[in-house]
């Protein structure tokens, strides 16, 4: 039996990505763009395998893919980034009595941030960065 299958590179995936958000202006959730994404690799390949969670990635570090995120509350804090898995960094400012308070946080490496501890990613909005 032959089950072999391939991982397609960074850059095919992100360009795939961008060939989807230029046929439509923004798609609006996460399980909805994997399968548009997967869709394009599968023309390329049939044995090309892609998790949501890579492309969530890959498109969060990408310059050119906006991510709009709507998020809800939750009882769980997150450590790393939920989008790119890396260190979110503290944002701090003083107020006028000259005390340091928590500002919330954001990613060290793409552009989540969030403004409580007590929020999460709920849904994310995908869209070409006009901006780039
Ligand atoms: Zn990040």
């Amino acid at each position: 039996m032959n089950i072999s299958y391939r991982i397609p590179e960074e850059k095919e995936v992100v360009e795939k990505a961008l060939d989807v958000l230029e046929d439509r202006k923004e798609v609006r959730s996460l399980y909805e763009f994997h399968g548009l994404v997967l869709m394009r690799l599968k023309n390329v390949s049939r044995s090309y395998r892609l998790s949501p969670r890579r492309l969530l990635k890959l498109a969060a570090i990408s310059k050119e893919i906006k991510i709009k995120v709507k998020k809800r509350h939750s009882n769980k804090k997150s450590k790393l980034c939920p989008l790119c898995g890396s260190e979110l960094i503290y944002l701090r400012r003083r107020n006028l009595l000259g005390e340091l308070i928590m500002k919330g946080r954001k990613c060290s490496v793409c552009n989540y941030s969030v403004e409580r501890e007590n929020l999460v990613p709920g849904r994310y909005i995908f869209m070409f960065d006009h901006d780039f």
